[in-house]
């Protein structure tokens, strides 16, 4: 899913790659790329077009990190306002103070009402650990009570139905039902039509004005683009539902329903549908749609980490040192004492970008730096500076003080020699940038 739209994305951020910070300049190009690729992915254009000025605004108005290069400072950026017009938060379904909880489904036929009605009931009784009924209130066609009900049976929950008979008596009789068999959950499948029309939507209408329901939601086929968003908006209209389900989001989409539709209905999207399967069903959250839509490992969690932990002036001070060549020891040590509060750094490395395979079973811990911590702490402020002056007799002292041994120090300074050569080649570079070269 979004495949498209994530390499087009991906081919947009990579105009910034050279660049040594974000201007408007630079960004305009990228911006007019990406307003393109939402286009294309058949993104609403209102919503395109805000998308872009929204991005443009956030980049301009941000401070100019040099621990993360731009490439990787945009991509957070864009990242935070797909989140945005994703919704934000996860929003759950309601459940009420006093069972059952009724939760109304409502679509265009095809959509996948009754599929999503199923899986709702599956996800609700394994997750949740609920105990549901399903109304078969889609009672125009004979083998949707029938597809409900095979359905029902592979996951062994009880279906309401009074056959082909009127479709606000089935609900509310599956109400009570529940009661009366102290089920907690109604999820009541209703019909739906080839396209809107009036008798349909009255129809939901007066089953939502029967049984008054603690959710309703809206089924739409994300296969249908910007069909998808009218439809959402005339269904919000007559039912005003509280929460939107994406369907069939394993097909060939482009993805543009899923871009749009909150920012047109003010709806959350609460679930997504990625296949026919019964388990092919996701609670939706819209950083996590996000980051699967930018596809770029978790540059974006490396970003937040860099923004919290990394103190500017350190990082051009260390910049300077670097190119100047005076980048000692003191300063090794305190690069690793930053690092550390970086948190769990098998995490840091796991999220670097092709990093992460090769280096997924190191053993890397705190621990790791102990002894290289050690050795730093019993070295004097001038061999500290100059680590050249460290004949076999100063060793020998810093083994004794550190508890390791003389080769533990030669390894350090021949690492410390090769981290010098290596930082001073990606000099041109941000702090994390170095620090991913470095590692992968
Ligand atoms: P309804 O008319 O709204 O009740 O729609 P159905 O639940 O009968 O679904 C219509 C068709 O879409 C069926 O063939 C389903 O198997 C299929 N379908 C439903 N959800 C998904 C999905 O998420 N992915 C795919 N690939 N097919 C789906």
């Amino acid at each position: 899913m979004f495949q498209d739209l994530s390499s087009k994305l991906d081919n947009a951020f990579q105009t910034l790659k050279g660049e040594s910070k974000i201007s408007d300049v630079n960004i305009a190009e990228t911006v007019r790329e990406i307003r393109r690729a939402l286009l294309d992915a058949d993104v609403n254009y209102e919503v395109a077009k805000q998308f872009t000025n929204d991005i443009k605004e956030r980049a301009m108005g941000e401070d100019v990190l040099t621990a993360v290069n731009p490439g990787q400072q945009f991509t957070k950026i864009v990242h935070d306002e797909l989140t945005d017009i994703l919704g934000q938060e996860r929003v759950d379904i309601a459940v009420a103070d006093t069972p059952p909880t009724v939760i109304l489904i409502a679509g265009l036929q095809g959509s996948g009402k009754t599929t999503f009605s199923s899986k709702l009931a599956r996800y609700l009784k394994q997750e949740n650990n609920r105990s549901p009924i399903l109304a078969a209130a889609d009672v125009y066609r004979p083998a949707a009570i029938n597809q409900l009900k095979t359905l029902a049976d592979s996951i062994d929950v009880p279906v309401y139905s009074i056959g082909q008979k009127d479709a606000v008596r089935v609900a509310k009789e599956a109400v009570s039902m529940a009661k009366s068999l102290a089920l907690d959950t109604v999820i009541i499948d209703t019909a739906g039509r080839m396209h809107v029309d009036a008798e349909m939507m009255n129809e939901v209408a007066e089953i939502k004005k029967a049984v008054e329901p603690d959710e309703t939601l809206f089924v739409v086929d994300s296969m249908t683009g910007q069909d998808a968003v009218n439809t959402a908006k005339e269904f919000n209209k007559t039912i005003n539902y509280d929460g939107v389900v994406l369907t069939k989001l394993d097909g060939d989409t482009r993805g543009g329903a899923a871009l749009s539709i909150k920012t047109v209905v003010q709806k959350p999207i609460k679930f997504v549908s990625t296949g026919e399967k019964l388990d092919a069903l996701s609670p939706f959250y819209p950083d996590r749609m996000s980051q699967r839509i930018l596809g770029m490992g978790d540059v974006v969690s490396l970003v937040e980490k860099a923004q919290k932990e990394f103190d500017e002036e350190e990082a051009q001070k260390l910049q300077k040192k670097i190119k100047s060549d005076s980048f000692d020891l003191e300063d090794f040590y305190e690069q690793l004492q930053q690092v550390k509060q970086m948190g769990d750094l098998s995490d840091l490395v796991g999220m670097i970008p092709g990093a992460g395979k090769a280096l997924e079973d190191a053993d890397i811990d705190d621990d790791s730096f102990k002894p290289i911590e050690a050795i730093i702490c019993s070295m004097t402020p001038e061999e500290k500076h100059n680590p050249d002056i460290l004949n076999a007799t100063r060793k020998r002292r810093i083994a004794k003080g550190s508890g390791t041994r003389v080769s533990d120090i030669n390894d350090l300074l021949k690492q410390f020699g090769q981290m010098k050569k290596m930082m001073k080649s990606f000099s041109g570079m941000g702090k994390m940038g170095k620090m991913m070269q470095g590692m992968q």
